[in-house]
């Protein structure tokens, strides 16, 4: 039998079937380097989604890995009972990094926990319990953070937690007035979004969005969660998405593209919201050594290589040449994104969702060596988050692919 097919039957056979993957015929990966990933029969592929925008500086970069490797021949494991210095030192880094009020940090290993983290530091800092949640967000997979993901895809829990309310998100006129009512109630702990919501389908706010979010939030008392977990790390062009309309967040999560590839995720805060969780807290792999070393490593090469630049800069050139390819593809309805955080929604002439047709274009793209994303509600969002180390002429190629196989379906 054929690796893949032998993967896919252990898969069946041991895994529970939520896991779910991309394509029909998928590949089976054994290597990467840079923006490229391989496959076992040694197809090169370009990785337009970055083990979703996890990637950022590329992968097996070799300036993390020496890192990593340092530290797990030195000490690989305490937990945070016991005094190391990396976890103090990432924080110090990250503490520079996020805007001046913010830089008190928990570490985590996963999104999920960052994020259920962050709604119960806001549930002891304000005495409250409920939460408010965008429609077409997602948080993640543990209770709390699937009870505020809206999109119905990733809301599997039949009883989620009815202190969790579900409003429209940034796309629809009546969100804000929505939220305002809601906060009015006076028992509202946080608000959780997305800057930019990426499984949503790459759904940029208006620009007043977020300062009106930031605005209420302030005005009721209830704290201001960014889930940048997509978003941070020059995805979009800046180190946080917050940062391109100015807010500063009560809360800010973080995980993906920070280890580059290793488990590490966080919250950060103020000291004003911090000093209400003062009851022991630890996680076991939060603050993990081999982690904290590559993150620490990846922080440094995003600085080093000017990753943020990179990433708006590659990001408005693509953004450029897809645009120019909507002229020609009717079925290119939007394209949306900031920095290389894009998406391409396509919508066929009857006006709806066109996600059997993205499905054949997703499978032809990959068998021609181009590995993409998809998301949005209707799965009809093609998604590209390539690491921000892609160079423009292999950006150039993926929209020549892109071109012959739109012109094919
Ligand atoms: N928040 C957002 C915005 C995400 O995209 C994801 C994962 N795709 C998560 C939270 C959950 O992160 P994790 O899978 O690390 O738990």
């Amino acid at each position: 039998m054929e690796l893949a097919q032998q993967l896919l039957a252990a898969k069946r056979d041991f895994l529970v079937p939520c896991v779910y993957h991309f394509y029909q015929r998928p590949p089976v990966f054994v290597r990467g380097e840079g923006a490229y990933l391989f496959d076992s029969d040694g197809r090169r592929y370009l990785d337009c989604y970055g083990g979703v925008s996890v990637m950022n500086a590329g992968h097996s970069n070799p300036e993390i890995l020496e890192a990593a490797i340092d530290q797990l021949r030195r000490l690989q494991h305490t937990t945070t009972i016991y005094l190391t210095a990396p976890m103090l030192d990432l924080a110090r880094v990250i503490a520079e990094l996020a805007p001046a009020s913010l830089r008190r940090l928990f570490f985590c290993a996963s999104g999920s926990e960052a994020n259920e983290g962050a709604l119960l530091l806001a549930t002891l800092a304000t005495k409250r319990a409920e939460c408010i949640y965008l429609r077409e967000g997602l948080h993640g997979r543990t209770k709390w953070a699937m009870s505020v993901t809206g999109l119905d895809m990733w809301r599997t829990d039949p009883n989620p937690l009815v202190t969790a309310h579900a409003v429209p998100g940034s796309r629809h006129p009546e969100s804000l007035a929505t939220i305002e009512s809601l906060l009015q109630r006076g028992t509202i702990a946080a608000l959780i979004a997305e800057p930019i919501q990426g499984n949503g389908g790459i759904v940029v706010p208006p620009d007043e969005y977020w300062p009106e979010l930031r605005r209420l939030c302030t005005q009721y008392g209830t704290l201001l969660i960014a889930d940048e977990i997509q978003t941070a790390w020059n995805r979009t062009g800046r180190w946080f998405a917050t940062e391109h309309w100015n807010v500063v967040p009560d809360i800010v999560t973080v995980a993906k593209a920070l280890g580059n590839g290793f488990p590490i995720a966080a919250y950060i805060t103020t000291d004003e919201i911090a000093v209400h969780y003062t009851r022991p807290g630890a996680a076991t792999f939060g603050g993990n050594l081999v982690s904290c070393r590559a993150a620490l490593a990846t922080l440094a090469f995003h600085e080093r290589h000017r990753l943020g630049e990179r990433s708006a800069t590659l990001g408005a050139y693509l953004m450029g040449h897809l645009r120019a390819l909507q002229q020609r593809h009717s079925i290119i309805h939007e394209v949306r994104g900031m920095g290389l955080m894009i998406g391409v929604e396509l919508r066929d002439a009857a006006g709806t969702q066109a996600a059997a047709l993205l499905d054949t274009l997703f499978e032809e793209m990959k068998d021609a060596g181009y590995l993409l994303g998809k998301t949005g509600p209707g799965r009809n969002v093609l998604t590209l988050m390539p690491p921000l180390v892609v160079e423009r002429a292999e950006l150039d190629s993926l929209v020549v692919a892109l071109d012959r196989s739109l012109a094919r379906t």
